[in-house]
């Protein structure tokens, strides 16, 4: 059965139309720049950088995890070759290699911790102006970090010395390439005294072997997950490779996202990477009891705002009536990964001495105002002096980042010998390259369901609209219009091919076992069409979504970074960005102009194939304020009642409005003329028109 033929109900297969619903292209390597003309000849590792061993899969299964792989017989190789102690000290690459392989991969490292600062104050109150302006600016350039990259997954045993089961698992999970993310920051992580030369700690006086703090700034769909789960797992492992009580379950590594969904991927990848390591990780959940130290004190469930879509959960220590619920064991694990306010909600005044490492995926929203308090108590709550912070996001403002460095300093002196090295990998806040951007203009709201319909039953004769394959995902301002344009779509799909099932919403007000019902069908490819929200689709990784649909512009060219980032994952080639835009979206327009126009610059594409320069010139300019008040309420036409979304005029709906009032209102009639009404007759519960 071609289920596009009967999606977009026609019975000739016509030109132009796509025939499965199945990929565009498939990946051949997870890498999205590795470019030689930005580097010189190299020594290089041929499984690192080429695409020769990505497999010729004939049949992809868009929704599987990735492909397990017989593991190739050349990291094998290497390893017994290789045994880490033989070449413990020796440097991998010399710094012309390092940084020939950085630029190539647009890999750039700061060094943003302030200690360097005071050193710049001292000289400077010694020197003379002019010497100064050239110190400082000798300093700038020192703030550049080169440390060593990873050239190939094999070495992470063989030079850093991870272990064999860890590496295998890698192997298993079909994971051969390191992409730019994980290529720039696993040295740094699992060694960071081996990947930054002694000569430069010593020369930029801080300290290395206690770790590192991290931010990392890299696209959507890069792999960030593993780049952050590997040196937690490794760490771990460290510690258990020593004696038999270094063996027990130690809570050392807290890993924090925004939502319960993106949790629960971490937990499943995670456990992937694990396997057979002894390694435990564990998603947090209500009522579960983890090792902490001191007491709680009352009921803090107040202090969390439950505003917009932040996630609904309650504290668990006291169940409603008030009184103590009854206390479970204490979950022992190694690792715990959970969302703000589940591990907040527990927490209250207990700490966790034993954390040494809080990991933040999607640290800019967790460090939004919608999470930030609950983030920072977590993050005061981990009271260890060797606590690691690593931060993990496409976009990160420069607010975020002060945030942060003004929260390192507050844990004081023994943190101020601590690097903070961010990685940005290629512009920073843009969207990935393979993506092909698209705005369409439909005057009206109206003019977007017109639009949709078009796109979900394409006609070969229209060449106005870009062609889309399903699955894809559709975004909308709010839940209010994520449910309306649900109710208004879910019969557009012929019953033959599945009808209201193949077309679902998912947004924060729906229960927990709604939500994972419609990730499972979505992930399953039972569900075709899933209309969304920002939050709920924040890191959320559905292999093989060829295209997003704004329905309502982003409200900043962060979110649109991530919304259009559920595609284009891993190095899937042709996912589609479409974002519709009305009369009134003209004016908040520029900043998603600017990122496509960016995007596609840094894609080496032509600088007019997403906004033509007709478009960009005469977009006005956003002023501040502006942006602020978009990021907070969204578009101001669509809140409220006008959040309604429909095909029908208002014409129309309040004729039927009026004709549903009468038959009402006589049904009433007749009930009361039946009944012996004691209390004199109609109360007006039916309110009338409804615009
Ligand atoms: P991010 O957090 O950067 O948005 P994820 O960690 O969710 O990205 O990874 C996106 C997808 O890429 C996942 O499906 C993951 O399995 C896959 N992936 C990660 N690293 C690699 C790699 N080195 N090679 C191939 N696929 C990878
Ligand atoms: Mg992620």
């Amino acid at each position: 059965m071609d289920i596009l033929k009967i999606l977009s109900r026609g019975t000739k297969k016509s030109a132009g139309q796509p025939t499965t619903p199945k990929p565009i292209a498939k990946p051949t390597n997870p890498q999205l720049y590795n470019d030689p003309t930005r580097g010189v000849k190299r020594k290089r590792n041929e499984e690192s950088v080429s695409n020769l061993d990505a497999d010729d899969d004939t049949e992809i299964n868009f929704f599987a995890p990735p492909k397990a792989k017989k593991p190739s017989p050349e990291p094998e190789t290497r390893e017994t070759r290789e045994t880490p102690k033989e070449n413990a000290s020796k440097p991998v690459l010399d710094e012309e290699e390092v940084r020939q392989i950085l630029r190539s991969h647009r890999l750039k490292f700061t060094l943003l911790s302030s200690h360097e600062d005071k050193r710049t104050k001292v000289k400077k109150s010694k020197k003379k102006k002019k010497e100064d302006k050239a110190k400082a600016k000798a300093k700038d350039a020192k703030k550049q970090l080169s440390p060593q990259p990873l050239t190939s997954f094999s070495e992470l045993r063989s030079t850093y010395n991870i272990s064999t089961r860890l590496g295998d698992n890698l192997v298993k999970q079909g994971y051969r390439i390191p992409t730019e993310v994980q290529l720039g920051s696993l040295p740094l992580l699992i060694q960071p005294d081996r990947a930054i030369p002694s000569s430069v700690v010593e020369e930029l006086n801080f300290k290395t072997n206690d770790g590192i703090d991290f931010l990392a700034v890299a696209p959507t769909g890069s792999g960030k997950t593993l780049a952050f789960l590997i040196p937690a797992i490794n760490t771990i492992l460290r510690r258990r490779a020593g004696d038999a009580a270094q063996k027990e379950h130690i809570l050392e590594v807290v890993v924090v996202a925004p939502t319960r969904e993106l949790a629960h991927q971490i937990v499943n990848e995670g456990r992937k990477l694990a396997q057979g390591t002894g390694v435990k990780i564990v998603g947090m959940k209500k009522g579960m009891q983890i090792p902490t130290e001191g007491q709680p004190e009352g009921d803090s469930s107040d202090e969390e705002g439950s505003e917009s879509e932040q996630e609904a959960e309650s504290s668990d220590d006291n169940a409603e009536d008030g009184k103590p619920r009854k206390v479970g064991p204490t979950t022992k694990t190694d690792i715990l990964i959970t969302t703000p306010m589940l591990l907040r909600n527990y927490l209250k005044s207990r700490t966790l001495p034993t954390v040494k490492s809080l990991i933040l995926d999607e640290a800019d929203v967790l460090l939004d105002p919608l999470f930030r308090e609950q983030t920072l108590g977590i993050w005061s709550a981990c009271t260890n002096q060797s606590l690691r912070l690593t931060c993990w996001s496409a976009t990160m403002g420069s607010n975020v980042e002060g945030l942060i460095l003004e929260q390192l300093k507050s844990r004081g002196p023994s943190q101020s010998a601590i690097p903070l090295v961010r990685l940005v990998v290629g512009l920073k806040d843009t969207a990935v390259p393979s993506i092909n951007h698209k705005l369409i203009y439909t005057a009206t709201e109206q003019g977007k369901l017109f639009a949709l319909r078009q796109l979900l039953h394409p006609k070969a004769s229209d060449d106005s609209m870009p062609k889309m394959r399903l699955p894809f995902l559709v975004f909308t301002q709010s839940i209010e219009r994520a449910t309306a344009l649900h109710d208004e779509l879910k019969f557009d799909i012929a019953a033959e091919a599945g009808g209201s099932s193949r077309i679902a919403a998912l947004h924060s007000s729906l229960s927990d076992s709604a939500r994972s019902n419609i990730v499972a069908r979505f992930r399953a490819g039972e569900i075709w069409v899933l209309i969304t929200t920002d939050l709920l689709m924040r890191g959320i990784d559905f292999r093989g979504v060829n295209g997003v649909i704004n329905y309502d512009i982003p409200t900043s060219a962060a979110a649109y970074v991530h919304r259009v980032g559920r595609t284009g994952r891993a190095g899937h080639e042709g996912g589609v960005a479409v974002t519709f835009y009305t009369t009134e979206d003209v004016a908040h327009l520029k900043s998603i102009a600017n990122v496509i126009a960016l995007s596609e610059k840094q894609a080496g594409k032509s600088s007019e194939e997403g906004v033509p320069k007709w478009l960009m010139d005469s977009l006005p300019k956003v002023g501040k304020e502006e942006k602020k008040k978009l990021k907070q309420r969204g578009v101001e036409s669509r809140r409220g009642d006008k959040a309604k979304i429909t095909t029908k005029s208002a014409w129309e709906r309040r004729k039927e409005n009026n004709k549903r009032g009468a038959i009402a209102g006589s049904k009433k009639r007749k009930i009361q003329e039946a009944t012996i009404d004691t209390q004199g007759g109609d109360d007006g519960e039916w309110s009338g028109i409804d615009d």
